[in-house]
């Protein structure tokens, strides 16, 4: 069973999370982190190639432990949850867009989207339910039946973005979920993570693309591992 989160908890802290990758000398990823991020928040993290940005989405994501500091998800300390537990809590709570993205290649767009539901125990027929409403969502309810290899980079994008999104998740943790696409694409991907903000999920996004960044309420910007600006700019 999960532990009760407290529903007037962040939805995500990182409360003084460093996290260092083995090495001579050892590479420190993140240095000394603190952030809260409320339920509801869309927030985009910022800042230069290597500056920890990937590393701070997964250890959000509990798919990283840090190497001191503690990470709360709504309110539950991380590092008191087994394995088990943590992949629950990122099965059922924690959508992943990530940088790369592979699709199984042998199998249809609407299954490779189906398979992010099989962690809930959902028949086969419920999950591809699922999968063809949240394609539809992201515009590719033409393209269900193709194969990964007979789409463009965009799609292939938005699959993912729709294999993230088929379980519901509350948190949407993306990384670079706009890199390498054209300008109309990557508005139209955010469109979509807009709408999921309305609707109430907390989105965390990584951007290279400053645009992207600026039109979004709050910017973590991120230099050599650490939170270096928390920017609302249009807070009142
Ligand atoms: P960003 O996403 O901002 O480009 P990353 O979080 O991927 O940055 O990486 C931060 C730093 O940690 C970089 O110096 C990178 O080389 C290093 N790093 C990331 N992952 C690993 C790893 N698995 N092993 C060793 N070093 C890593
Ligand atoms: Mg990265």
């Amino acid at each position: 069973m999960l532990a009760a989160p407290d529903p007037s908890a962040p939805a995500i802290e990182l409360r003084d999370v460093t996290k260092s990758y083995p090495g001579s000398p050892p590479v420190v990823a993140l240095d000394g982190v603190s952030v809260r991020i409320d339920r509801g928040e869309m927030v985009a993290v910022v800042g230069q190639s290597g500056s920890g940005k990937s590393t701070m989405l997964h250890v959000m994501g509990t798919l990283d432990q840090p190497t001191s500091g503690s990470v709360l998800i709504e309110g539950i300390d991380s590092s008191v949850l087994s394995d088990d537990h943590l992949a629950a809590v990122r099965g059922r709570r924690v959508g992943f867009v990530f940088q790369r993205f592979f699709l199984l290649a042998g199998i249809p767009i609407i299954d490779n989207v189906a398979n992010g539901l099989l962690y809930h125990g959902a028949a086969r027929p419920q999950r591809r339910a699922a999968a063809e409403l949240v394609l539809e969502r992201v515009g590719l309810g033409d393209r269900m039946w193709h194969r990964p290899n007979e789409l463009s980079g965009g799609e292939t994008q938005r699959v993912a973005v729709a294999r993230a999104l088929v379980h519901e998740p509350a948190f949407v943790l993306a990384d670079e979920p706009t890199g390498n696409l054209d300008s109309a694409t990557s508005a139209s991907i955010m469109e979509l993570f807009k709408s999921l903000h309305s609707e109430g999920r907390t989105i965390v996004v990584v951007t290279h693309n400053e645009e992207i960044a600026a039109a979004l309420p709050r910017q973590l910007q991120i230099l050599d591992g650490r939170l270096e600006r928390d920017v609302r700019p249009n807070s009142r």
